[in-house]
């Protein structure tokens, strides 16, 4: 039975990697700090008796007592607003996060995988993306503390590899949302869904020409599971090419929710990127022909369904 270290465990895509991997029969460490992630992601797994939580802030050094076979770095606040709000512990876990869980993975011969991001990117001037673009970052705005805390943690895998020959791995992640995103994070698919279930106005930012690529989040954590049995190093996109205006995206979860909310300008955020859209050849030849399966409209109904379950909103838009 392979046993594993999710980092940010207890956050979005983290606890959604617990429930996949206890399912394909892992043991698993989940370690946070909670800073953004939360125990009611991974209360479900409490009684089993091949799940550990463990809160630890992973910028100190980790001490994982018996074997590890895969470590899987994904501790790091991912909105905007969390990131923002956290620059230093945003800088911090990228940074000295990968250290430590680089290190980790060294002693205990383990593979190990860095969630990396479409934000490696930063405003690009290539589109769609492909990873050998190298990206049009701004080091010193507002998103630098996350962009490059992301970046200087793929060249920390690549020296790892390239140097201890430690068997990595590095999958940058495009938008994605589903189910146990905060309501409030701040991102724009739970704004726009509370928005519209609470009849306040949608907020577009700037002229909502700009443009994002939407993943519902099985389809990521599929495509990941496959990059962590693969053996390509290199860094892999995934996310979903299904490129869309925010405008249009606006006038999309009015239409699923029926919502009669009204749509508001507000001012653009800065280094706010322009365009993104992965392009996925990469993934789909050496993920076994992997590609997202679960369109706009289904991915936004399982994630209304879970803000009802959970009694964040209503249970119809107003
Ligand atoms: N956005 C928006 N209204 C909101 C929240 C976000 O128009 O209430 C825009 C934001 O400016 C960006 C896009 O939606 O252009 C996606 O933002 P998000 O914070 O979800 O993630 P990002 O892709 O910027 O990391």
């Amino acid at each position: 039975m392979p046993r594993t270290l999710i980092t940010g465990g207890a956050g979005f895509l983290g606890s959604h990697l617990c429930d996949r991997l206890l399912a394909e029969g892992h043991e698993v460490v989940c370690m946070d700090n909670l800073i953004t992630g939360s125990v009611d992601n991974i209360a479900h797994h409490f009684k089993n008796e091949r799940f550990l939580f463990v809160k630890h802030d992973v910028t100190n050094y980790i001490m994982v007592e018996g074997p590890i076979d895969y470590v899987l770095h994904f501790a790091s606040p991912a909105s905007p607003v969390d990131y923002l709000e956290h620059p230093i512990p945003t800088l911090k876990v990228g940074s000295l996060g990968t250290h430590n869980t680089l290190g980790l993975a060294m002693k205990k011969r383990a593979r190990y995988l860095l969630a990396s991001t479409s934000e490696v990117y930063g405003d690009p001037l290539i589109h769609p993306q492909r990873e050998d673009y190298w990206g049009n970052v701004n080091p010193i705005g507002p998103r630098g503390v996350y962009d490059e805390a992301k970046r200087f943690g793929e060249a920390m895998v690549m020296a790892y590899h390239r140097h201890h020959g430690l068997d990595t791995r590095i999958v940058r992640i495009f938008n994605t949302y589903g189910p146990r995103m905060r309501l409030h994070d701040g991102r724009v698919v739970p704004n726009f869904i509370h928005q519209a279930f609470t009849g306040q106005p949608l907020t577009v930012y700037g002229d909502g020409t700009q443009t994002r690529s939407f993943c519902y989040v099985s389809d990521l954590i599929e495509g990941i599971h496959r990059l962590l049995l693969s053996d390509h190093v290199e860094p892999v996109n995934i996310g979903n090419p299904a490129e869309m205006t925010i405008i249009d995206f606006a006038r999309a979860i009015l239409r699923f929710t029926g919502s009669k909310s009204e749509i508001r300008h507000e001012p653009l955020p800065v280094d706010d990127p322009q365009t993104r859209q992965p392009d996925i050849s990469l993934a789909r030849q050496v993920l076994d022909g992997w590609e997202p399966k679960v369109g706009l409209e289904e991915g936004i109904q399982r994630t209304v369904e879970h803000f009802q379950r959970t009694k964040q909103i209503p249970s119809a838009a107003e």
